[in-house]
C-alpha cells in the first residue's frame, strides 16, 4: 500500500484537510504533529498541532490506540503518552498508531468537549472535512486512521461527571463471530469488568466508525471523576500492552500470562440507568459495586433551599450491579445518577 498522503489539500474526493508530515508505511518511529488548519484573529495562517506517533516494524497487524476523545478523561492520555516514549520498533512486529489527545483542544482544556466549537468528538463521526475542528478531527480519524487499523482501542474514563469501576467494553454485534472476537479483546485487556453495550455504540461514535469500516473497536471506562486514578492508570497501561500481545504485535509477557480475571457483564437499555427526578442536591444510598434490586431507592434529591420539602427518591428500574455513579453533588432533572450492569448469561 502506498503512503497515505495526508498532505493533500482535500481538493479531491472529500479527503481530509488535516496535513501531516507522517508516513504510515515507513518502518521506524515517528513522533510528530498533525496540522489542522485554523485561521483565527491571533494566527492567520496557523494550525492546531495534534500529536501523533507511528511505531512500525515490518509486516503485521495494526493497533490504533487513541485517548483524549473526551479531554477530561485522563488515564488513557497518560498511558498513550508513556507508550509513545517507551515503545520502540524493535519491541514489535507490525504497527502501532498512537493518537494521545484526539480532541486536542478539549484535552488541553481538560474538558469533555472542545472549547473552540463545543464539539463532543464522540458524537461527531463520521465528521466533516469542511466542519469546525472537532468535526475535522473525527473525519480524519474515520477516513485516514481507522482504515489503517485492525483494532481501534479508544481509551475513555468517566470524565468530570461520572466514575466507573475500571472496565473494557464493546458494542453488541449481530454477527456472532464478530462478537466472539470483540469479547476476546475485552478479556485480553484485563480490566476488572468487561461489558457488552447491548445498545451498540451509536453511529456518531468511534464504535460507529469502526463498524462502518468492518474493524474491531475496544473501548474502556477506566475511572473518571476528572481525576487521575493510580489503579485505573495502571490498568490502562497494562491493558494497552496486553492488547498488543493479544494481537501478536508484541510477544506475550507475564502481563498476559498472569492476567487478572475479567467479570463479563452486559449494559442494556434505559432500565439500566437512573436519572435525577428533580433539580437539587443528590444524596446517594449506594456505592460502586453494590448489587441492587428493582425498585430499590438509589438515593434522594434533597432541597437545601427549602428544608420543609420532602426529599424526592430515585429508584433502580431493575436488578444489577452499580457500575457507574455521578460525581458532582448538585443535579438537574435528567442528569445520569447511576448505571447498572448485569452478569452475562
Ligand atoms: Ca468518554
Amino acid at each position: 500500500m502506498a503512503a497515505i498522503n495526508t498532505t493533500a489539500n482535500g481538493g479531491m474526493g472529500g479527503g481530509t484537510r488535516i496535513a501531516g508530515d507522517i508516513d504510515f508505511e515507513a518502518d521506524g518511529k515517528q513522533v510528530t504533529w498533525l496540522k489542522l488548519p485554523f485561521s483565527v484573529h491571533r494566527s492567520a495562517y496557523g494550525h492546531i498541532a495534534i500529536p501523533i506517533a507511528v511505531i512500525k516494524n515490518g509486516k503485521g497487524p495494526t493497533l490504533l490506540a487513541m485517548s483524549g476523545n473526551h479531554g477530561d478523561e485522563y488515564e488513557g492520555q497518560i498511558a498513550t503518552t508513556k507508550l509513545i516514549r517507551s515503545l520502540e520498533p524493535k519491541d514489535i512486529k507490525g504497527r502501532v498508531i498512537v493518537l494521545p489527545a484526539a480532541n486536542f483542544p478539549a484535552a488541553m482544556a481538560g474538558m469533555r468537549t472542545s472549547p473552540i466549537d463545543d464539539g463532543n468528538l464522540n458524537r461527531t463521526f463520521p465528521g466533516n472535512r469542511d466542519g469546525t475542528p472537532t468535526w475535522m478531527i473525527s473525519h480524519y480519524i474515520e477516513s485516514v486512521l481507522v482504515p489503517l487499523a485492525d483494532v481501534i482501542l479508544d481509551l475513555h474514563s468517566g470524565g468530570s461527571s461520572l466514575l466507573y469501576i475500571p472496565s473494557a467494553l464493546v458494542g453488541v454485534s449481530r454477527d456472532k463471530k464478530r462478537t466472539a472476537k470483540l469479547l476476546e479483546l475485552v478479556e485480553a485487556f484485563g480490566a476488572p469488568v468487561g461489558y457488552v453495550n447491548l445498545g451498540g455504540g451509536g453511529d456518531r461514535t468511534s464504535t460507529g466508525a469502526a463498524e462502518r469500516a468492518g474493524k474491531l473497536r475496544l473501548g474502556t471506562e477506566l475511572g473518571g471523576a476528572g481525576m487521575v486514578g493510580v489503579e485505573s492508570t495502571r490498568i490502562a497501561e497494562e491493558g494497552v500492552r496486553r492488547i498488543m500481545e493479544h494481537m501478536g504485535i508484541a510477544k506475550p509477557s507475564a502481563l498476559t500470562q498472569k492476567k487478572p480475571k475479567t467479570r463479563l457483564m452486559d449494559v442494556g437499555g434505559d432500565d439500566y440507568y437512573v436519572y435525577a427526578p428533580e433539580a437539587g442536591l443528590f444524596e446517594p444510598y449506594v456505592d460502586l459495586g453494590t448489587m441492587v434490586k428493582k425498585g430499590q431507592v438509589a438515593g434522594v434529591v434533597q432541597f437545601v433551599d427549602n428544608p420543609k420539602r420532602e426529599p424526592v427518591p430515585a429508584h433502580f428500574p431493575r436488578d444489577g450491579m452499580v457500575l457507574c455513579k455521578r460525581v458532582p453533588g448538585r443535579v438537574e432533572r435528567g442528569d445520569c445518577l447511576f448505571h447498572l450492569a448485569t452478569d452475562r448469561s
